[in-house]
C-alpha cells in the first residue's frame, strides 16, 4: 500500500494545480485510490482489507501528501473513521459493554470500505470547532432509530463521500455525545461554502443535516461513546493530520530544489542553507511522526505514547508552515505566481497548525503535562 501511494503521488501532483485553482474535489485522485484498494487500508484482512496499523497509515499519508496534500487530507478523514472502527477490537467491545449488533454493524461498514466505499467526517460546527462537548447538532430517538438535526462545517469531501460520520448530542441528555455513520442521500444537504486560503481542493463545505437513521447507524451501539473514543484513541483526533503536513513540507522542499536547479540558483549559499535547514527540519518532523505512530501501534493509550501524539501534531504543523515559507523565500518572487507548486504548497502548509489540535492547543497540552497537571482536564477550555 505504501508503494501504491508512492506510485500515485506524481499523478496527484500533476492534477493538484487545477483542483486548487478551481476548488474542485479531486475525483480522479479518489478513483485512483479506490482502484488501488486504499479505501480498505485500515480494514482488517478478515474483512477484505489490508489490515494496516497506524504507522502504516502514517507512511501512506506522507506519500500521498507529497503528491497532493488536499487529497491526503480527505483520505485522512476516511482512514480515521475506518481506523477507529477497526480499533474497536472484540476485547475492547467487551470492556465497553458494546452489543453484538454493534460489532456486526462495525464489520459491515469496514467490509463496505474494503469494497470501495469511502467515509467523510462531519464533526466540526461553526462556533464550536471540533470540540465534541460543545456541539449543537442534536439527535432524538425516532421510531426504531434516530433523527439527527443540525449544521456542520469544514466537511472535507462533502457531496462526494458514500457516508458521513456525524457527531451529535442527545436532546434528551445533552451530556451524551454520539457518532453516527449516515449514508449520503436524502436528509443531507451540502452548502458550498469552502473558498479558503489553503487546502482548497478538500471542498470542506457546510453540511446541513435533517435525517432519520436506523439504530445500526449509531456507532458502537451505545449512546455517549464519542468522548470516550476521543480519549481512548487521540491519535486519530490529533496526530493523523501530522503525517499529511510532513508530506506537504517535503513536497515544498522538493519543489524548491526543482525550482532553484532550473533557475540555476544553487550556487547561492543562502539558498542552499535554506534548503539544508528545511531538509533537516522535515526529516526531524517525519521521525517524530513515525515515532508517535510506532508507539500508537505498540502501546496505545500509554502516557508516553500520548505525549508523542501531541508532540507529533505540534511539530508537523509548525514545521510545514515554516518550511514552506522559507522555500518560497529561497525560490523568489517567480514562485509566488498562481499555479507555481510552491505558491500552492505555501497556502496548503498554512492549514497544518490550524487543524485541531491547533499548535497552540498542542503546546498547552504538553505544557500542562510537563508541569505535572492532567493535560486532558486542566486546560483553560475543554480539549474535546
Ligand atoms: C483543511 C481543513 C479540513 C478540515 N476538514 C474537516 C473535516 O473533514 N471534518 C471536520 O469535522 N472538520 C474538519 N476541519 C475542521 C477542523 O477539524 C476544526 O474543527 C476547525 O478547524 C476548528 O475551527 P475553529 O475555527 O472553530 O477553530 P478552533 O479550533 O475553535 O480554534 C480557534 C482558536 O481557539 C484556540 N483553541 C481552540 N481550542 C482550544 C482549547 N481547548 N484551549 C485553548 N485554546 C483553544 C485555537 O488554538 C485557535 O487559536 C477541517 C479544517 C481544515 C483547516
Amino acid at each position: 500500500m505504501i508503494d501504491e501511494a508512492r506510485r500515485l503521488a506524481p499523478r496527484f501532483a500533476a492534477r493538484a494545480a487545477r483542483h486548487d485553482r478551481d476548488g474542485s474535489f479531486p475525483a480522479d485522485d479518489f478513483a485512483d485510490l479506490r482502484r488501488a484498494g486504499l479505501f480498505g487500508l485500515m480494514v482488517p484482512a478478515r474483512l477484505g482489507g489490508a489490515g494496516a496499523g497506524f504507522a502504516d497509515y502514517a507512511a501512506v499519508a506522507y506519500e500521498l501528501a507529497r503528491g497532493n496534500g488536499a487529497t491526503a487530507l480527505i483520505f485522512n478523514m476516511h482512514a480515521s473513521v475506518t481506523g477507529a472502527l477497526a480499533g474497536v477490537t472484540d476485547d475492547l467491545a467487551d470492556a465497553l459493554g458494546l452489543p453484538p449488533e454493534a460489532l456486526r454493524a462495525r464489520d459491515d461498514h469496514l467490509a463496505a470500505a474494503a469494497l470501495g466505499s469511502w467515509y467523510a467526517v462531519a464533526m466540526s460546527e461553526r462556533g464550536a470547532g471540533s470540540r465534541l462537548s460543545q456541539l449543537s447538532t442534536t439527535y432524538t430517538r425516532a421510531g426504531g432509530g434516530f433523527r439527527i438535526t443540525g449544521a456542520k462545517t469544514f466537511c472535507s469531501g462533502a457531496g462526494h463521500a458514500d457516508a458521513y460520520l456525524i457527531a451529535a448530542r442527545s436532546a434528551a441528555d445533552p451530556a451524551q455525545v454520539s457518532q453516527f455513520l449516515v449514508p449520503a442521500g436524502d436528509g443531507l444537504r451540502v452548502e458550498p461554502t469552502w473558498d479558503a486560503l489553503g487546502m482548497r481542493a478538500t471542498g470542506s463545505h457546510d453540511l446541513h443535516v435533517d435525517v432519520t437513521v436506523p439504530e445500526g447507524a449509531l456507532l458502537g451501539g451505545v449512546e455517549g461513546l464519542a468522548l470516550v473514543v476521543a480519549q481512548l484513541a487521540p491519535h486519530w483526533m490529533v496526530a493523523s493530520y501530522a503525517a499529511v503536513y510532513v508530506g506537504v513540507a517535503r513536497a515544498a522542499v522538493d519543489a524548491a530544489v526543482t525550482h532553484v536547479t532550473e533557475r540555476k540558483l544553487g550556487h547561492l549559499p543562502a539558498v542552499r542553507a535554506r534548503i539544508g535547514r528545511a531538509d533537516a527540519a522535515v526529516a526531524a518532523a517525519h521521525l517524530a511522526v513515525m515515532e508517535a505512530a510506532r508507539r500508537v501501534d505498540e502501546a496505545p493509550g500509554d502516557a508516553e505514547t500520548n505525549r508523542w501524539v501531541w508532540r507529533a501534531k505540534l511539530i508537523a504543523g509548525t514545521t510545514a508552515a515554516d518550511v514552506a515559507a522559507s522555500m518560497l523565500e529561497a525560490a523568489g518572487t517567480s514562485a509566488m505566481r498562481r499555479g507555481h507548486p510552491l505558491e500552492r504548497l505555501y497556502r496548503d502548509a498554512r492549514a497544518g497548525s490550524l487543524q485541531p489540535a491547533t499548535s497552540d492547543v498542542c503546546a498547552d497540552w504538553l505544557g500542562v503535562d510537563a508541569i505535572g497537571g492532567d493535560p486532558d482536564t486542566d486546560g483553560s477550555a475543554p480539549r474535546w
